[in-house]
């Protein structure tokens, strides 16, 4: 699953988290109706995690959500993301095991002082309009 509107280090977060999503929805949704691996519902949120990301102020300097110090999920979202998180993480050892290791390894940078107000978005849009 690729992201259509992200690049870079964002458009690989994308991925890991959309692998996430897939192994938790197999688990947890049931007989649904899936496309690409993943339910209508968990389709939503992580349409909601794809914008989030492409909206982060950050950019590319992006930290890991764990550690991020701006609080951009809603509180429902959040929570969804967390259980997400919680079930499928450990399994990306095994499923995915070069995507685990690259987040493991973003979890040690250290977060950024200030976000460059440079998100994926803005930086698409023309300079006049910035
Ligand atoms: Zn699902």
């Amino acid at each position: 699953m690729k992201s259509t509107r992200l690049t870079g280090r964002l458009a690989r977060e994308y991925q890991t988290i959309a692998h996430m999503m897939q192994i938790y929805c197999k688990d947890h949704c049931g007989q649904v109706e899936r496309d690409q691996g993943i339910c209508p519902q968990c389709r939503e949120l992580l349409d909601y995690a794809e914008t989030k990301l492409d909206r982060c102020p950050y950019g590319d300097t992006k930290p890991t959500c764990a550690k991020c110090p701006i609080h951009c999920y809603k509180p429902e979202p959040k929570a969804q993301v967390r259980e997400v998180m919680r079930y499928a993480g450990p399994r990306m050892l095994l499923r995915h095991p070069i995507e685990a290791l690259r987040h493991l390894l973003d979890e040690r940078r250290p977060v950024p002082k200030r976000p460059p107000m440079r998100s994926n978005r803005a930086r698409k849009r023309p300079p006049a309009e910035r």
